[in-house]
């Protein structure tokens, strides 16, 4: 009487029937499973202390009050106030310089202003 007394396999390079459990292939010799201690990960715990918020302040901007811009667009936007609110300091300088680029850069950005949401980002 023959009894299949162990489970066995096919060796994935020489096709030879080897124990179930071989790691080694008994018949050709090469490595068919992964060893066993490689089976037995650490359990990596990894501690996420990641507090970023992620506000990305570029996308958004600073926010803006349209009411307060159009008011120092008029009063002092031959200043170039309103460019400075903003934040936008080099053509404030050109506007301090150029009377708001002869009024007309006042005139375009008070036309602007007033099709902005309130409060508008930059
Ligand atoms: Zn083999």
């Amino acid at each position: 009487m023959v009894t299949v007394q162990t489970q066995t396999k096919f060796c994935k390079y020489c096709a030879e029937k080897i124990p179930v459990d071989a790691v080694i292939c008994t018949s050709c010799g090469r490595q068919v499973e992964e060893l066993k201690s490689n089976n037995i990960n650490p359990n990596i715990v990894i501690h996420n202390n990641n507090t970023n918020s992620n506000v990305n302040t570029f996308a958004t901007g600073k926010p803006k009050n349209k009411w307060l811009s159009i008011i120092l667009c008029l009063l002092f936007g031959w200043l170039g106030a309103h460019r400075f609110y903003e934040g936008k300091i080099v053509t404030g300088i050109i506007y301090f310089f150029t009377m708001g680029l002869m009024g007309i850069g006042i005139l375009v950005d008070l036309i602007l202003l007033l099709f902005k949401p309130n409060p508008y980002y930059v």
